[in-house]
C-alpha cells in the first residue's frame, strides 16, 4: 500500500512539475527590433571585440603576479596589493568595452567571441623589478592595441569599410589611452626608482620599496 502511495506522489510530482513548466514557457513573439539605428561597421567591432580578450589577459596576468607576490617564501604583500588592484583595473576595462559594445548595438552574438581562456602571460618573477618592467611591456602591448583600434575605426574606406566611427575612437583615446600613458610613466618612475635602491642596497632596496609601496606612497 506504502509503494503505490509513494508511486502516485511521484506521478503527481512529475506532472505538476510539467504543467508549471509548459506554463512558464514565454509565448510572447519576438519582437522585431529596426537595426538602423546600429553603426558600428567591421573589422572594427571585431577589433572591439578582441580587446575585451586583451584586457583579461592583462587581468591574469596581474592576478598571478599578485598571487607570486603574496606567498610566503616570497613575500612582497606591497607588490601584491598593487598587482592585484591592476588585476581589478584591467578586469573593469573588459567589463567597459562591453558595456560600450551594449551602448552601440555591436554584442548580438555568441559571447564566447569576447572570452577564450585566458590565462596568465606568465606565473613567476626573480624580483619586484622584473615584474614592474614586464607589467611595463605588458601596457605598452595593450597601448599598441587600443591605437590599432583606433585607426581601423577612423579610416573610412579602410578594409572596404565606408564608416569613420568618431565617437569610439573619441572614447578609446580620451579614456583608455589617457589611462595608459599615465599607467606607463606610472610603472616607468616605479622601475626607476626600484632599480636605484637596488643598485645601492640590493634586496633591502626592494624590501623597502615594497613598504612603500603598501603604504600608498607616490614611488
Ligand atoms: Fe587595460
Amino acid at each position: 500500500m506504502l509503494k503505490i502511495t509513494f508511486f502516485v506522489v511521484a506521478i503527481f510530482v512529475v506532472v505538476s512539475d510539467y504543467q508549471v513548466q509548459a506554463k512558464m514557457q514565454c509565448k510572447l513573439p519576438k519582437v522585431q527590433i529596426p537595426d538602423d539605428w546600429i553603426s558600428m561597421v567591421d573589422p572594427c567591432t571585431k577589433k572591439l571585440k578582441s580587446q575585451v580578450q586583451e584586457e583579461l589577459i592583462a587581468s591574469m596576468t596581474y592576478f598571478a603576479m599578485g598571487a607570486h607576490f603574496s606567498k610566503d617564501t616570497v613575500n612582497r604583500p606591497g607588490f601584491a596589493k598593487i598587482f592585484f588592484e591592476s588585476a581589478s583595473e584591467e578586469r573593469e576595462h573588459a567589463i567597459k568595452i562591453i558595456g560600450y559594445l551594449l551602448m552601440r548595438g555591436g554584442l548580438t552574438q555568441d559571447i564566447s567571441q569576447l572570452i577564450r581562456d585566458p590565462q596568465p602571460l606568465a606565473e613567476t618573477w626573480a624580483d619586484g623589478l622584473s615584474a614592474l618592467k614586464d607589467a611595463l611591456k605588458l601596457e605598452a602591448h595593450v597601448t599598441r592595441k587600443i591605437r590599432d583600434i583606433a585607426s581601423v575605426c577612423e579610416e573610412p574606406g579602410r578594409e572596404g569599410q565606408d564608416f569613420n566611427d568618431y565617437h569610439l575612437v573619441d572614447w578609446l583615446t580620451g579614456d583608455f589611452l589617457t589611462e595608459q600613458y599615465e599607467g606607463q610613466r606610472d610603472l616607468a618612475g616605479k622601475i626607476s626608482n626600484l632599480g636605484k635602491m637596488m643598485d645601492s642596497h640590493g634586496a633591502l632596496g626592494e624590501f623597502l620599496f615594497d613598504k612603500k609601496l603598501l603604504n600608498g606612497e607616490s614611488l
